[in-house]
């Protein structure tokens, strides 16, 4: 009988942040390392947004709030969905955590019991499976193909959900290949959907604003309004409006989801800071326009970086829609040597030793449920991504 929780045996660290460490502690040692593993912009919170936490602390908005969201957040978000994306919530239909993973976590343990099956479309966000074995319940992959362009097709999905199919995840753009659906694509999808009632539906629009070239955001419950009983909406701050570190997430869905969510967090972490929810309703009230600002500048660095890697010698990378990552193919490559005598067995053996021999911190597909690949995140800059990508050749150019 050991000291620590079962639970826990289930579950691995997050690969994400294994790697933005080790990079760090590199970059500590004093290496030259250019890290494309962080999962966040590098672009500073919009300064109207710090102001309205500044204020929150002046007026001494710095009490315990209601467990999940003040009323004005609350109302807030309402409005976004209804402005957004055309879905109707009242705020006892709305739930504010400490972060979009919170409220994801939430909902997962307020709802999983042992034999319970997650369809989750791989490769997906590091998270998803841990949570769904942390509480007990077991995820099902549904593999996209590169060629697919990472997109889950309806047949995929038909033969995942059995009987024990509790929840389908969906994300979209996708953390980590940055695909995106048009309407057509998420009708496909939730027309499969509305044939198997039991399931339910939680959507992760985190990444919902970092869309390119024009393409249009759907999410589940607009294509298909008869799934709203039974689907969870998510979103937040971290990605479009640069607050990662603020720790803001939100969801919308039937009331008494949203009730055993907040019961959950009762007992958890209470309520999300008081300021950063005094932010959030700047940032979601406030003006936006400097996403699309943001959204330039990303677009520029996905061509740049599409564009080098498919000239790596022995790298495949697809152009996505949004997001901020790429997520290449390194098939060609397996079975090779480096330069410094690496063999390369596998996805991680390909990242270990780029990180090694050319100081390029990226993160290897099996973290993601989906090898031999891995994850570039672009969200750093243009000379920073230029560099990078050049050592990324000159390490695929050298493997024998
Ligand atoms: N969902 C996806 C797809 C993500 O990529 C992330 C962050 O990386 C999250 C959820 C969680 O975001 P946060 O907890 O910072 O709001």
């Amino acid at each position: 009988m050991g000291f620590f929780a079962d639970s826990l045996n289930r579950i691995q660290p997050s690969a994400t942040i294994a790697v933005a460490t080790k990079a760090r502690q590199l970059q500590a040692q004093g290496r030259d390392i250019i890290s494309l593993s962080a999962g966040e912009p590098d672009f500073d919170t919009p300064v109207n947004i710090k102001e309205a936490a500044i204020r929150a602390m002046r007026e001494g908005k710095t009490k315990y709030t209601d467990v999940d969201g003040i009323p004005e957040l609350k109302a807030a978000i309402a409005a976004k969905f209804k402005r957004e994306n055309g879905l109707a919530y009242e705020t006892s239909q709305v739930s504010v955590g400490t972060g979009g993973k919170q409220v994801l976590y939430n909902a997962l343990m307020a709802t999983l019991n042992p034999g319970d099956e997650v369809v989750i479309p791989a490769p997906c966000w590091v998270s998803y499976a841990d949570i769904v074995l942390l509480g007990g319940g077991k995820p099902v992959f549904a593999p996209c193909r590169i060629e697919d362009g990472y997109k889950l097709q309806p047949a995929t999905l038909e033969k995942a959900i059995t009987p024990q199919t509790k929840w389908f995840i969906f994300n979209a753009p996708c953390n980590p290949t940055g695909a995106a659906y048009s309407k057509g694509e998420v009708k496909a999808l939730t027309d499969v959907l509305m044939r198997h009632s039991h399931v339910w539906v939680l959507t992760d629009d985190m990444y919902e604003h970092l869309l390119y070239d024009g393409h249009t955001f759907w999410t589940p419950v607009q294509v298909e309004p008869g799934l709203y009983e039974r689907t969870l909406t998510m979103n937040g701050l971290s990605k479009a409006y640069c607050m990662t570190g603020w720790r803001l997430g939100y969801g919308a869905g039937p009331a008494p989801l949203i009730k055993a969510m907040c019961k959950l967090q009762s007992q958890s972490t209470s309520n999300p800071s008081s300021i950063t929810q005094w932010a959030a309703v700047e940032a979601l009230n406030g003006p936006q326009q400097f996403i699309e600002q943001h959204n330039k500048v990303f677009a520029q660095r996905r061509d740049l970086v599409v564009s080098m890697l498919n000239q790596a010698r022995g790298l495949k990378c697809p152009k996505p829609e949004g997001a901020f990552y790429v997520y290449p193919s390194c098939e060609g490559l397996i079975g090779k040597t480096s330069a410094k005598g690496v063999r390369i067995a596998n996805d991680e053996d390909f990242v270990t030793a780029l990180l090694d021999e050319e100081g390029v911190a990226c993160v290897h597909g099996a973290a993601f449920a989906m090898s031999p690949f891995f994850r570039i995140s672009y969200a750093t800059s243009t000379d920073a991504l230029e560099e990078a990508c050049n050592r990324i050749q000159r390490f695929c150019g050298n493997l024998r």
